[in-house]
């Protein structure tokens, strides 16, 4: 059953929401984040992390807006509320519910209320070096999952949003109960429970509330109206389906359980502390595993542990409110303060037993990881750099992500970089041209040997140290391309063929030099050799004009002789004729 995933993003070397996950309980193969749910304790750290929001919840509203039409519904809200909607109270809220269909609302306090007894019960037994609350099943799944050790001292107690359901349920018997809260965790809970219908986030119920036109305003007005106590205001519906009252509602010990939802909020709850053990409270994934860790090692510890930082007033799919942690805090205190104590008393068994989990995760062998290690260039040990930067806390983490199949070799970041730069400085370092590039200010970064070697410095420090720079500076202000063909180089008397790139993303040049010197001294020579050879071909042609016209003149004289002679015979032969 899927609960929460990650929608469709860009997750290429991002891995943040890996890093934030205290469980490392996301798959990144194919540059996609994926929650592995064997491994998943649903605290939602990650999708608090992911700059894309790609966070993807099971959605329970279509689900549950069912059961508003057909079933008798009663709706048990985590005191989280106030946080998340900034109401003065209960009663508009619960009337906001009651607008959209639920017969009823009460407050999981109730069932925090039971919880905090039954703990001061187990406190009061003696049998517990140290005891852990079972209030956040996000931290009761994390203890079921990877901490076995100290499982034992793990409350066998119902969390609260189970306890008041068995509450409801006792006292309700035919109604269908939904939980109301800012916490994905819960959603697996109840589906789990097998006593809640389904578990609705804040989100779920800002949507639903917004679809239906209710407002927490227009629920003030209605509860202004209409304030009521709870039997009144449960209305008709409830009542039908109110066979027997089996817990009593008005007598029992009363306990300010409505500071669950805030740090240290269950210590808070209690009237009277048990002797023997120190109070203790820690929240935040972050320190999860490291107080879990030092409970092996020390006794007397009463240890509440909320796995989000600020607990469930700061969770996951809690509506963030204008004066942050600071307000909700102040707006529970306030509540509280004011508001009835929650009344413990004639509850039902809340004992449950949370048994050990496998994640089901393959433990590889030595040889394996150093194989996955020698992949991505790492054989002796300073080559672990346990930077972080893939998302796991150390190289051989990440090996064992490899090896699970959850992660790729080709996530270790200063590997790839390393390996993306010696592959480009292989490829520019033996290119057959000259290579610079330099910033818009045309100073330059890189230049490779034959570019230094057209240019005849080993290191020049701008381009204008090169050639006269304004084609480039140009390009550099138009981001358009430019070349330059057959720059001579005078310090080498080399000719290249100029090519400017701007590159826009890296705010850079890249400037290509081809050498044309062969060329250029080839067409000079071609021309050279043109340039004499029609200078031969002048000199030929004006000799040869010159002798054509001698002997044309030649030719000219004789012709008129011969004429002035054959003339002269042919007038001395009509002479003789005569
Ligand atoms: S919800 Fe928590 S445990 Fe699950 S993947 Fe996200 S950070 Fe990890
Ligand atoms: S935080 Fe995770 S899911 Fe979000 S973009 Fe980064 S890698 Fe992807
Ligand atoms: S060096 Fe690579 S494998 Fe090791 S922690 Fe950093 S990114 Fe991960």
């Amino acid at each position: 059953m899927f609960y929460l995933d990650f929608q469709k993003a860009n997750c290429k070397n991002c891995y943040k929401c890996l890093r934030s996950c205290p469980v490392k309980a996301i798959d990144m193969r194919s540059s996609q984040a994926k929650i592995i749910e064997s491994r998943c304790i649903l605290c939602g750290h990650c999708t608090k992390a992911c700059p894309q929001n790609a966070k993807s919840v099971h959605d329970d509203t279509a689900a549950i807006e069912k059961l508003l039409e057909k079933k008798t519904v009663i709706a048990s809200v985590a005191p989280a509320f106030l946080a998340s909607f900034g109401t003065d109270g209960f009663e508009p809220f619960r009337a906001a519910l009651k607008k959209l269909g639920f017969a009823d609302a009460f407050e999981t306090s109730e069932g925090a209320a039971a919880v905090t007894l039954e703990y001061k019960k187990l406190l009061m037994s003696g049998e517990y070096d140290n005891l852990i609350t079972s209030a956040c099943p996000a931290v009761n799944r994390a203890i079921q999952l990877y901490h076995h050790d100290v499982l034992k001292y793990l409350a066998p107690v119902d969390s609260p949003m189970v306890a008041h359901a068995k509450i409801l349920r006792a006292r309700y018997p035919k109604a269908t109960i939904v939980f109301i809260g800012p916490c994905i965790a819960k959603k697996r809970e109840a589906a789990e429970s097998g006593i809640i219908a389904g578990a609705l986030t804040f989100e779920e119920l800002t949507g639903l509330f917004s679809k239906r036109g209710i407002t927490l305003e227009t629920a003030d007005s209605a509860a202004t109206a209409k304030p009521a106590a709870r039997k009144t205001v449960a209305g008709d519906k409830v009542r039908e389906v109110a066979a027997t009252a089996e817990v009593s509602e008005s007598s029992g010990t009363a306990l300010a359980a409505k500071f669950y939802p805030i740090s240290r909020g269950i210590i808070k709850s209690f009237d009277k502390f048990p002797e023997g053990y120190e109070y203790i409270a820690v929240d935040g994934v972050d320190r999860l595993s490291s107080a879990l860790e030092d409970l092996k090692n020390i006794k007397g510890v009463f240890l509440e542990i909320n796995a989000c930082e600020g607990a469930c007033v700061n969770g996951p799919c809690a509506i963030p409110h204008r004066g942050g942690i600071v307000d909700a805090n102040v707006r529970i205190r306030n509540y509280t303060n004011r508001a009835p104590k929650d009344v413990a008393a004639g509850y039902p068994s809340l004992a449950t037993t949370y048994k050990p989990m496998v994640a089901g995760d393959r433990v590889p062998t030595d040889d394996e990881i150093e194989s996955v290690l020698a992949k991505t260039g790492k054989t002796r040990k300073c080559d672990e750099l346990n930077c972080g930067a893939c998302g796991y806390a150390t190289c051989r983490e990440k090996a064992w992500a490899v090896i699970n199949g959850y992660a790729e070799v080709e996530m270790c970041v200063p590997y790839m970089r390393e390996k993306a730069e010696s592959l480009g400085n292989v490829i520019i370092e033996n290119s057959p041209n000259g290579i610079i590039v330099c910033d818009e200010q045309l100073k330059i970064s890189e230049i490779n040997r034959r570019a230094a070697a057209l240019i005849g410095q080993a290191s020049p420090e701008y381009v204008f140290d090169c050639f006269d720079p304004t084609t480039a500076f140009k390009a550099a202000e138009s981001g358009v391309g430019a070349r330059m063909d057959k720059l001579r180089i005078d310090k080498t008397d080399k000719y290249v063929d100029v090519n400017i790139v701007p590159l826009a993303k890296e705010n850079s040049l890249l400037i290509v030099l081809t050498d044309v010197t062969d060329k250029v001294n080839y067409d000079a020579e071609l021309d050279k050799v043109k340039r004499d050879t029609l200078s031969v071909t002048d000199s030929v042609i004006e000799k040869q004009m010159r002798v054509a016209q001698e002997i044309a003149s030649l030719l000219g004289e004789t012709t008129a002789e011969t004429k002035i002679a054959l003339l002269k015979l042919k007038n001395a032969m009509i002479e003789d004729k005569n």
